[in-house]
């Protein structure tokens, strides 16, 4: 086996096994506020067995809870301990060793534990998106190309382009639209990806964000303007630049 191949099937496994601690931290969210990392039952937040544990084949195994017989969302822990196989798969390969992949390890670990609390609450953490933006920030002079100023021009980018957002999401559709975590998570995708690149994560991000309330309000038959959770969208436009490369992207050739 190459080295290559080992360390990024070190990796894939690697991810499986975060993705289990993000479904237990998830969890964890739900019944005390804490993030404690450790398999419970969503509906519950009974603690599982050993076999839950296990990536992919935990939650398959242990589809109804053995105290309150509810299937909870078995089949989302399922996506997310595979999502995060082959992306730290994929950003092994991306990375090679070093401060790079060390740390967009840690952020799409982070990142996606926010995600799934967006997704499972419709809210987005203070006690996690505060240390993913102090995180990046600190950790933006170890990036070759990025640096603590351009990782702080893009935080604070970030912040006011959603601020500005949010506000006028307000005056068109109401309160609630567009809330006050996506505004602080739009400041730690800035500081993650820095400036320039920061407007290009934003923008897929908005877009994606776009597209899925256009299929909600299709599917749902809902009113324009109705509130999803836009956290996992804007996450998966600065995954998008983690993986093509973050300050190796090819907008740093053109630019
Ligand atoms: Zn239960």
């Amino acid at each position: 086996m190459s080295p290559v191949l080992l360390a990024e099937s070190a990796c894939a496994v690697a991810g499986a096994v975060a993705g289990v601690l993000i479904m237990g931290a998830a969890g964890h969210y739900t019944f005390d506020q804490s993030l404690l990392p450790l398999p419970v039952c969503p509906l519950c937040g009974h603690r599982g067995p050993a076999r839950a544990y296990l990536p992919i084949l935990g939650p398959l195994l242990t589809v109804k809870c053995g105290t309150c017989r509810g299937t909870g969302s078995w089949w989302l822990a399922i996506i997310v301990q595979a999502a995060m196989a082959v992306l730290w798969a994929m950003l092994s390969g991306r990375y090679g060793a070093g401060w790079p992949l060390a740390s967009s390890l840690i952020l799409t670990g982070l990142l996606m534990t926010i995600a799934v609390i967006d997704f499972q609450h419709r809210l987005i953490p203070s006690l996690l998106v505060y240390p993913t933006i102090l995180f990046a920030l600190a950790g933006s002079p170890l990036w070759p190309g990025l640096g603590f100023l351009k990782s702080l021009e893009g935080g604070a980018l970030g912040f006011t382009l959603f601020f500005a957002l949010a506000l006028l999401a307000r005056l068109v559709f109401g309160d609630g639209a567009l809330g006050g975590g996506d505004v602080t998570l739009a400041a730690a995708i800035g500081a993650i990806c820095g400036y320039p690149l920061v407007v290009l994560a934003l923008a897929l991000g908005a877009f994606l964000g776009g597209f899925g309330a256009l299929v909600v309000m299709v599917v749902r038959r809902s009113p324009i303007g109705t509130a999803i959770p836009y956290g996992p969208y804007l996450i998966g436009g600065v995954v998008y630049v983690l993986l093509s490369g973050n300050t190796l992207h090819p907008i740093y050739s053109i630019l």
